[in-house]
Parts: structure tokens; sequence; C-alpha cells
């Protein structure tokens, strides 16, 4: 049986101060972290009329991945649609897209802008199921959903007088519906893909709702770029903590966190989100940049 659900809470000390850690890393490692959650319903759900998985968005993603075992397990095809793709990804041994690859995806490239659209176009059987970028769609409300219920849970039964609950966004629809399940606790989050203003707008497509995370603004990094800075953000928290987080949104979700954390009144709870399948490509990445980082580690 896959753990898809009810994951520990563990935490440690930043300057005196107790960090707590929902450890949504140690689901499933096929569903690891918030796929896991976004994707619970599609795994649930009787979808027996489907064929065909599609879904578009770049290689390195998590979801892709998730995507790719969820297609698998259900015994569907998987199209998945991407813009130009880098010889240096395609030849990558493992991370994301050899994983996904070799779990029976399709990749294919396209030029096309617009891929939301493409693939609206293109595929309108009811034997296919669509699947947007990111898995940012009303069905993922459903897995979040059981999140904050295991998060209210944890934190009654432990007093935590005010919680403060905080992921690093991607599309935002984790932090989106995660705030809409848990409209007594604040949900802070940082963006990592695009400004604080996509944030807002991909939160006004996603519905209506009468409480909003709170975005501590990244203005500075940009999306899966390497900095000297988020490399070392992520080794502090490593060896602080004891726990592996992802290098893509994490370095610049504790980043952010850790410079508004005097500002924050409360109880910190960090969500992992996982994605640790795509460190090792990224740590190429990084290596690739910074030279020297490869004999310092
Ligand atoms: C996908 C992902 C996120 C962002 O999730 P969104 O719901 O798109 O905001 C954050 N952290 C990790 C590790 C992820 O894989």
């Amino acid at each position: 049986m896959m753990q898809l659900s009810n994951t520990p809470i563990s935490s440690f000390f930043i300057n005196g101060r107790e960090i707590f850690i929902k450890r949504d890393d140690l689901l499933h490692p096929e569903f690891s972290g918030n796929k896991a959650r976004k994707l619970a319903y599609f795994l649930e759900k009787d979808f027996s009329h489907i064929i065909t998985l599609i879904s578009y968005g770049g290689v390195q993603s998590n979801l892709m991945y998730s995507l790719s075992a969820l297609a698998k397990l259900k015994g569907w095809q998987f199209i998945y649609y991407s813009n130009r793709v880098s010889a240096r990804a395609k030849l990558a041994e493992y991370g994301n897209l050899a994983e996904s690859i070799r779990n029976g995806m399709q990749l294919i490239e396209l030029s096309e802008k617009n891929l939301n659209e493409y693939v609206k176009i293109r595929h309108t059987s009811n034997f296919e199921l669509i699947i947007e970028q990111g898995a940012a769609q009303a069905e993922a409300k459903f897995g979040i959903t059981k999140l904050a219920d295991e998060l209210r849970e944890w934190v009654q039964e432990n007093n935590i007088k005010k919680p403060i609950l905080f992921l690093p966004s991607g599309t935002g629809a984790t932090a989106f519906y995660l705030q809409n399940a848990l409209e007594e606790y604040d949900v802070y989050t940082t963006n990592c893909v695009g400004s604080s203003q996509y944030l807002q707008e991909q939160w006004s497509a996603l519905g209506k709702s009468s409480k909003l995370p709170k975005v501590l603004d990244n203005n500075l990094y940009t999306f899966a770029k390497p900095y000297l800075e988020l490399w070392q953000t992520y080794n502090y928290i490593k060896e602080l903590a004891g726990v592996e987080f992802d290098l893509i949104y994490d370095p610049i979700g504790w980043k952010m966190l850790l410079q508004d954390l005097s500002n924050l009144d409360g109880t910190v709870i960090y969500i992992h989100c996982g994605g640790l399948l795509g460190n090792s490509t990224m740590q190429e990445r990084y290596y690739f940049s910074y030279p020297q980082l490869k004999n310092i580690g």
C-alpha cells in the first residue's frame, strides 16, 4: 500500500526558535510532497474510461514525473507537451525527465507558445484526461483539504496558539487551497515562479476566496536559476534540520522565510513539498554555473 497521506511533523531550532516541518517528503516517492496531495483525487476516483493522460509544461517538473507514475499505475498512455528541450536535459540519465520516460511518457516538443490552448483544441475526446500545468485546478482541492485536516488535528493536539503555515509557491494552487481549507490560520508563501502579481492572477483564476495567503515578495530570484546564496541556504537548512529539501523551490522559500522570521509572530510550520528527485539535475546546474562548489560540497 502506498503511503499518500498522514505524514509526521518534525522540528528543529533556528536561533532558539522552534520551527516545525510537515514531512510530506515522506510520502511515496512516486507521488511525493504536494504532488501526491494534488493528484489524490485522480488516484482515488474512478477514471476507468480514460485511455490517455495529457499534460504540458517544463521537463524539470516534479508534477510531470508524478503524472508518469500515475499513468503507469492506471495503465494509461501519457503524452506530455513541452517547449524546446535542451540537449543537456535530454541526455540526463536520472532526474524527472529520465524517470518519466522510463515510466512510458511520450514527450512531444512544440514551439507553440500557448501549450494550454494547443492541448485544449487538440484533445477533446472523453477518453483523454487533461491535467493542467502544475495541476493548478479544482481537483487539487480534494487532496490539499486532507493535508489541511492533518495540520488542524496536529495543531489542536499540540495546543499551538498561533500557527503560521508556510510553503513556497509555483502555481500557487497548494497555498490557495490550503488557506481555503484552513481559514482560521494564516498561510504564508513566496512567489518562486514569476512576480507576486502573477501569483495573485493565478489565485483569481482558481476562483473566489474569502482569505488569500500572504506573500513574502521574492523579487530577486529567477525560477530554477542557480544562486550561490540559495545554495548556502539549502545546505544551512539541511545541516540544521537534518532534512533534505528540494533545490528549486525550497531554497527561495527558506531564504524569504528566514529574512522575515523575526516579524512573524506565531509558530511556523513549513510544509515540505517533496520533489527531491529533481535535485540531481539541479545540482548539476549548480556545478555547471559554479564549478568551485564541486569540491566544497
Ligand atoms: C510543485 C512544487 C511546489 C509548488 O506547488 P504549487 O501548488 O504549484 O504552488 C513547491 N515545492 C515543491 C518541491 C514542488 O514540487
